[in-house]
C-alpha cells in the first residue's frame, strides 16, 4: 500500500497523501458545487480565485517581490527552453531598436539605414549565454541553437571540458566566457540527471551596487521550494510543477515585470521577420499569458489547485516558509550522503563534493568490484523494503535518490539505514 512505499523517483514525484485525499474529493464535488474541479470553467470566478491564491501563496513561500509576475504555463520545462529564447531575444531586439532608432517616429521600413544598422547589430552582437553543467542545460542550449542558429549561442562554460568529458562539477567562475550584452545568461540550478547543483547564486552574475546586472534566466525544475533564493537577481525563473510543487501539466514562470507591458512590449512580428528572428508561438509569449492572468487558453485548474494545496501545506508546516523546508531538505540529504560516504569501498558519489545536489543524490555501488551486479542487488533489496524509484537515469546509470519535498524525514532515515545495512551485508 501507499504507506509502505517511500518513492525516490526523479519526477513525477510523491505528493502529500493528505493533499491527494482532498484533491480526490475536489475532483468529484468542489466546495459543494456538485461539480468537480476539473469540470468547472477555467473562466469561472472560482478558477480565478484558485489561480490568484496559488500565486499569492507561491509569492509568500519564496518571498517573491512585487515587481515580479507569476505565470502558469503549459509545455513543461522543455517548453520554457524555447519560451526563454523567444521572449528574451525579443526584449534584446526592443532594447537595440531603442538604442538605434531613438525617438525616430514611423515605421522601421521608412528608415532603411537605421534598419540596416539594427540588422547588423543582430547579425554581429546578438548572443544568448549558456552555462552547461548537465543534461538539462545542454538540452536548453541545443534548443537555443535550433531556434537561433549556433552563431548566436555562446556556451559560456561547459563543465565537461574541465572534468574529463563528464558532468559533475560547476566550472570555476573565472573561466566563464560571458558575452558583453547577452540577451540572457541561462543556467540550470539543479541538474536532475547528473546530480549537480549550484551551491548558491553565482557571484559573477550578481547585480552591481546600482542594482544592474546581467539578465539571468534559471531552470529550477527540480530544486524550486527546497531553498531560499534571491529572486531579485533573476529576470526569470521557471519550473515544471511535477517535482516539488504539484502535478505534471503546469509550468510556472516567475518573471520580472520590467519585461512586460507597459515597460516592454515584444517586437512586432514584421520586424522579427525582417531581422530573420523566430516569431514566438502565441502560447509561449509571456506578455500574452500575463495579460490574461494565465488564462489565454484552457489551463488545467485542477493542477493549479493541487499546487495551491501543496503551498498551503508548506505555509502551515513551516512558519518561516521555504527556509523551514530547506532545513529539512538538507537534513535528509546529509543523512543519505553520510551513509554513502561512510563506506567508500562500497559506494562512490558521482558528482564532485563541491557541486553535489541536495535534491538528486547520485551514486554508484561498487561493492565487490562488480558494479552492475551490485547495483542490481541494491535496487532489488531496496524495492523489497519499499524504497522504490532509485534507479539512476539511463544516461548515467547507478543509483539516484530524489530527495524532493514530499519525501519525509523518516523516509530518508529508512534509506540511510538501508544503505548502511547493504554495505555491511
Ligand atoms: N529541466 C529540468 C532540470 C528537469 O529535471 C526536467 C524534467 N525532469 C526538465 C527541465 C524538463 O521538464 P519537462 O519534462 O516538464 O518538459
Amino acid at each position: 500500500s501507499r504507506s509502505e512505499i517511500t518513492y525516490w523517483g526523479a519526477g513525477p514525484a510523491l505528493l502529500p497523501t493528505d493533499v491527494l485525499e482532498e484533491a480526490a474529493k475536489a475532483l468529484l464535488n468542489y466546495n459543494g458545487t456538485g461539480l468537480g474541479i476539473a469540470e468547472h470553467s477555467h473562466r469561472s470566478a472560482l478558477a480565478t480565485d484558485i489561480i490568484n491564491q496559488a500565486k499569492a501563496d507561491l509569492a509568500a513561500c519564496l518571498d517573491i517581490p512585487d515587481d515580479y509576475e507569476v505565470l502558469f504555463m503549459q509545455g513543461g520545462g522543455t517548453g520554457e527552453f524555447s519560451a526563454a529564447v523567444y521572449n528574451f531575444v525579443g526584449a534584446w531586439v526592443v532594447r537595440k531598436y531603442k538604442e538605434i532608432f531613438g525617438d525616430v517616429q514611423g515605421d522601421a521600413a521608412d528608415h532603411p539605414e537605421l534598419l540596416e544598422k539594427l540588422k547588423q547589430a543582430v547579425e554581429n552582437e546578438l548572443k544568448v549565454d549558456y552555462l552547461v553543467t548537465g543534461g538539462w542545460s545542454q538540452k536548453a542550449s541545443a534548443e537555443a541553437e535550433r531556434l537561433l542558429g549556433s552563431k548566436h549561442v555562446n556556451v559560456a562554460a561547459d563543465a565537461r571540458k574541465a572534468n574529463n568529458g563528464k558532468f559533475g562539477i560547476i566550472p570555476d567562475e573565472g573561466s566563464w566566457n560571458l558575452s558583453k550584452d547577452a540577451a540572457f545568461v541561462y543556467y540550470c540550478d539543479n541538474e536532475t540527471v547528473d546530480g549537480v547543483e549550484f551551491p548558491g547564486f553565482p557571484k559573477s552574475l550578481e547585480p552591481g551596487p546600482d542594482g544592474k546586472g546581467p539578465i539571468v534566466v534559471a531552470d529550477m525544475s527540480s530544486n524550486i521550494l527546497t531553498r531560499k533564493i534571491p529572486v531579485k537577481n533573476f529576470s526569470a525563473i521557471f519550473f515544471g510543477a511535477q517535482k516539488n510543487l504539484g502535478m505534471t501539466g503546469i509550468t510556472v514562470v516567475v518573471l520580472k515585470k520590467s519585461f512586460l507591458p507597459p515597460s516592454l512590449s515584444q517586437p512586432p512580428v514584421a520586424l522579427l521577420r525582417t531581422l530573420g528572428l523566430p516569431v514566438p508561438p502565441i502560447i509561449f509569449q509571456y506578455e500574452t499569458i500575463a495579460k490574461n492572468n494565465s488564462l489565454y487558453n484552457t489551463l488545467s485548474i485542477f493542477d493549479v489547485y493541487v499546487a495551491g494545496q501543496v503551498l498551503k501545506k508548506m505555509l502551515r508546516t513551516y512558519p518561516n516558509k521555504v527556509e523551514g523546508q530547506q532545513a529539512v531538505t538538507e537534513q535528509k540529504a546529509e543523512l543519505i550522503y553520510g551513509a554513502v560516504e561512510a563506506f567508500p569501498e562500497v559506494y562512490r558519489v558521482i558528482p564532485d563534493k563541491t557541486a553535489r545536489s541536495r535534491v538528486n543524490v547520485c551514486f554508484r555501488v561498487t561493492k565487490g568490484g562488480n558494479v552492475d551486479a551490485s547495483e542490481k542487488a541494491f535496487l532489488e533489496q531496496a524495492t523489497a523494503q519499499g524504497l522504490t524509484g532509485l534507479k539512476g537515469h539511463r544516461s548515467l546509470g547507478g543509483i539516484r535518490a530524489s530527495n524532493y519535498n514530499s519525501v519525509p524525514l523518516e523516509g530518508a532515515e529508512k534509506l540511510a539505514n538501508f544503505i548502511r545495512a547493504f554495505a555491511t551485508s
